[in-house]
C-alpha cells in the first residue's frame, strides 16, 4: 500500500460497523484481547499508524516494481496446496461482514477477490491455573491428571509445546513410579510455568479476568545478578544460567 492507500484503508476500518460486544466485554474490552493479535479495528483505533508498525510492517520488503518499500503490506499465507486459498495474516477482527468484505477489497490486488470465510475473533478458553495447577501441570489435587497447551493458559506454538513435553515426560514418571519433576523459574519453560501456576489467580464467580495467558518471553526471568544492561549479553546470560540450572535441578531430581 502507498501512504495514501493507507490512510484511506484505516479511515474505512475506523468507519466500518463493528460486532457490538456484550455488556460483561465491554466493561472489561482493554483486558480482553492478547496484545500479541489484537483485532485490525483494535489497533486502527489506537492510532493511525498502528497497523503500519503492527501486522502490516513493510520490514525488509521492497515492491519489485519500484524498487521502492511500501508504506504498508498485508501477508498472504497460502491454506491449501492448489494456492487457491491464503487467509490474511494478523487480520483477527470483529468488522461485521458487509462492512469487512468493503474494506478488505480495498487492499491493492484483493478488489476481486473471492472471500470464502471472513475473519472473526478466536476465543482461548483457559482455566484458572494458579488455582488449579501445580508446576508439574499436574491437577492440584489428583496425580494423574495432567493439563498442557493453550488451555493452561499458555500462549502460542512454543508454550504448548513446551507444556506437552513436561506433561508428557511427568505422566511417564508417575507411571514408572518416579516423582514428576519441576523446572527451575530461570529456564523459560519453568517460568512459563512458574507464572501460570503462581501468579494471582482469577478472582470471583465470573472471573474478574487478572489471570490471562501468557506467552514465552523475557520478562518472565528474573534479573541477572549483576544486572547486564547489554541486551546480547543479558540474553546470553540468560541462556548460561539457565542450562546451569537445567543440569543441576535434573540431577537434584534424579532424572537420567
Ligand atoms: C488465527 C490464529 C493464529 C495464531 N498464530 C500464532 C502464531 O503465529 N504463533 C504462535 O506461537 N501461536 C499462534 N497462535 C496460537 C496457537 O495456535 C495456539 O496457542 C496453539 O495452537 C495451542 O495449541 P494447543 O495444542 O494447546 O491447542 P489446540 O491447537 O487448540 O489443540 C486442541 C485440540 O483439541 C481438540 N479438542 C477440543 N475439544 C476436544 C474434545 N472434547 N475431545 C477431543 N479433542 C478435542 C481440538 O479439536 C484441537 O485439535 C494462533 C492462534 C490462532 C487462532
Amino acid at each position: 500500500m502507498t501512504r495514501d492507500e493507507y490512510y484511506a484503508f484505516v479511515e474505512a476500518v475506523n468507519a466500518a460497523e463493528k460486532i457490538s460486544l456484550r455488556e460483561c466485554e465491554q466493561a472489561d474490552e482493554a483486558r480482553r484481547y492478547f496484545e500479541g493479535c489484537l483485532p485490525i479495528e483494535v489497533l486502527a483505533a489506537r492510532a493511525p499508524d498502528a497497523l503500519a508498525f503492527g501486522p502490516m510492517r513493510p520490514v525488509g520488503l521492497r515492491d519489485p516494481r519500484s524498487g521502492q518499500r511500501p508504506f504498508a503490506v498485508v501477508q498472504l499465507r497460502q491454506d491449501n496446496v492448489a494456492g487457491t486459498l491464503y487467509n490474511l495474516v494478523g487480520f483477527q477482527t470483529n468488522l461485521k461482514w458487509g462492512d469487512q468484505e468493503r474494506v478488505l477489497r480495498m487492499i491493492p490486488g484483493l478488489a476481486n477477490a473471492e472471500f470464502v470465510r471472513f475473519g472473526q475473533m478466536h476465543r482461548n478458553t483457559f482455566i484458572n491455573s494458579p488455582a488449579l495447577l501445580r508446576p508439574t501441570l499436574q491437577w492440584h489435587d489428583r496425580d494423574n491428571l495432567f493439563f498442557a497447551g493453550q488451555i493452561t493458559g499458555t500462549e502460542g506454538y512454543a508454550g504448548s509445546t513446551a507444556g506437552g513435553l513436561l506433561a508428557g515426560l511427568n505422566a511417564a514418571r508417575l507411571a514408572r513410579g518416579a516423582p514428576p519433576v519441576t523446572l527451575p523459574p530461570t529456564t523459560m519453560m519453568g517460568a512459563l510455568f512458574h507464572y501460570i501456576t503462581y501468579t494471582e489467580p482469577v478472582r470471583g464467580a465470573v472471573g474478574r479476568a487478572d489471570f490471562q495467558p501468557m506467552k514465552a518471553n523475557f520478562g518472565l526471568l528474573p534479573e541477572l545478578d549483576p544486572p547486564e544492561r547489554n541486551k546480547r549479553q543479558r540474553y546470553a546470560g540468560y541462556a548460561a544460567r539457565a542450562l546451569a540450572d537445567l543440569e543441576a535441578a535434573l540431577v537434584e531430581q534424579k532424572v537420567s
